[in-house]
């Protein structure tokens, strides 16, 4: 019998990141794909859709809040 592959378990966890521990906003135009630079207040990313769709036309945004995490290993 030959072995092919050994197969070991390792549980990862997500945490914060302590370093951004704060969710950042951002958007991003669907038209061309331009992206805002990532902010601590809300109303950044709004305000640079209007100065982007008053810009180039483009009139089609997603926006969010990004959070940062950090993956560990359990093993380590
Ligand atoms: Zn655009």
């Amino acid at each position: 019998m030959t072995v092919r592959a050994v197969y070991r378990h390792v549980d990862w966890r997500l945490t914060v990141d302590p370093n951004d521990d704060r969710p950042q906003y951002t958007a991003k135009c669907m038209t061309c794909g331009d992206i805002a630079e990532l902010s601590f207040r809300k109303a950044a990313p709004e305000v640079w859709c209007l100065r982007h769709a008053r810009r180039t036309g483009h009139q089609r945004f997603c926006t969010g809040a990004l959070s940062f995490l950090i993956a560990t290993c359990a093993d380590r």
